[in-house]
């Protein structure tokens, strides 16, 4: 709400936010007393894999978790034996139990990544996509299908798994991945403009927007962020192109960002953050500033690239706050990530900016006439909301209370 200090009645009525005034004068079927805290419409998840989500499993460890595991071969083998010997039912169940622990967290849309050339193939997206049928009550879903190995082998797998998809889902909550930099390590830019061709006319055959992973770092980074946008340009793209990570931002010279940010502001290219990749110097200020509308995401649940991760929003903009505290203490600057107006910003990439680079802005939002999808928390504002872990009081979607206290009540 524009005005946080004003307190008001908000009426929900056949899934859609009916009225909001100082008092509404009828009696809801239900009615939750927020005693005057924080009332959303909801955390907006723009990056996340449930597909592996809570695949670091392992009674008194996490398994797969003695080492870093940074390197993609590594990573590959891991993946293709874990597809390889769990039972598709318990695939399933977490990730239904990963939609679950995201709502439970407040949030109310998300937009998942699923690879599909694992040893496991489409039959992983055919996996997510049942769970999403036991979970349609609770949440919103967007799927980005991708190749992790490249599109140059994985083509007709990813074919097949957005036909399945938009069938499912609706042709607007499907969308084209894809990774630069995991293939080739991440500094490498010998792929950049084969695989950028590769996405670029599969998109446009497809008529699919497009959300990939940029992840070389520096001048590399620069340079894949660079000819993203140029390609972007090249094929009218604008508007409907999402880079992911995009850390490069955080490490190349003033100079570089300024006309780098302006050339993925002016073909519409959002960016993606995670906080398990934020870089400490990440300008999530300037990027804001510069018209680059920058979303987050929650990314890794508990899986074999990451042990951490909760699915909870609020634990990922307090972990944000810390990560980008600068380490030059003469800076007067270098506290500004626990400020006020830090959290501030930080609350809103995880909603208005992140609702936007889902194209949900029209509906999303706490007035009259948009989506009842309302979360109310214990605390008075987002600063509190994120310092002290506010409880999830309740969680309500398209108009039906689905969660109470951070627990699914809905059987
Ligand atoms: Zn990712």
């Amino acid at each position: 709400m524009e005005d946080r200090k004003k307190c008001v009645d908000i009426g929900v009525h056949d899934g859609a936010i009916v009225e909001i005034t100082e008092s509404v004068d009828k009696t809801g079927r239900e009615e939750i007393d927020a005693e005057e805290n924080l009332v959303f419409p909801g955390f907006v998840d723009a990056h996340k894999h449930v597909d592996r989500a809570l695949s670091a499993t392992g009674e008194r460890l996490p398994l797969a978790n003695d080492e870093p595991n940074d390197s993609p071969t590594y990573l590959g083998e891991v993946f293709d034996s874990y597809y390889e010997e769990t039972p598709r039912d318990i695939l399933q169940e977490r990730v239904v139990t990963n939609i679950r622990m995201a709502v439970e967290s407040g949030t109310t849309h998300i937009r998942s990544h699923v690879a599909v050339d694992h040893s496991i193939g489409t039959e992983l997206v055919d996996i997510v996509l049942d769970a999403y049928d036991e979970t349609r009550e609770l949440v919103d879903l967007e799927l980005v299908l991708y190749a992790a190995g490249g599109l140059a082998e994985g083509e007709p797998n990813v074919r097949e798994a957005i036909d399945s998809s938009q069938e499912r889902l609706g042709e607007e909550n499907v969308l084209l991945g894809g990774s630069i930099g995991l293939v080739g390590g991440t500094d490498s830019v010998q792929n950049v403009d084969s695989t950028l061709r590769e996405w670029f006319e599969l998109a446009t055959e497809l008529d699919i927007d497009l959300d990939v992973h940029v992840t070389p770092r520096n001048a590399a980074g620069y340079y894949a962020l660079m000819r993203l946008a140029e390609y972007t340009l090249k094929f009218d793209y604008q508007h409907r192109v999402t880079a992911v990570h995009a850390w490069a931002l955080a490490q190349i010279p003033e100079w570089w960002l300024t006309s780098l940010l302006e050339a993925l502001e002016q073909n519409g290219i959002n960016v993606i953050t995670c906080y398990n990749s934020i870089r400490e110097s990440m300008p999530v200020e300037q990027i804001i500033d510069s018209g680059v509308t920058l979303a987050h995401g929650t990314d890794n649940d508990q899986d074999f690239v990451y042990a951490n991760g909760n699915a909870d929003p609020l634990e990922a903009a307090l972990v944000m706050s810390y990560k980008l505290i600068k380490d030059w203490h003469f800076d007067e600057r270098y506290r500004w990530s626990e400020t006020n107006p830090a959290l501030g910003l930080f609350w809103q990439i995880l909603t208005e900016e992140s609702a936007e680079v889902l194209g949900i802005e029209a509906e999303y939002g706490v007035s009259e006439g948009s989506q009842a999808n309302l979360v109310v928390l214990d605390e008075p504002s987002p600063q509190w909301a994120i310092i002290r872990q506010a409880t999830r009081r309740a969680v309500v979607k398209d108009g039906q209370v689905v969660a109470k206290d951070g627990e699914i009540c809905l059987s």
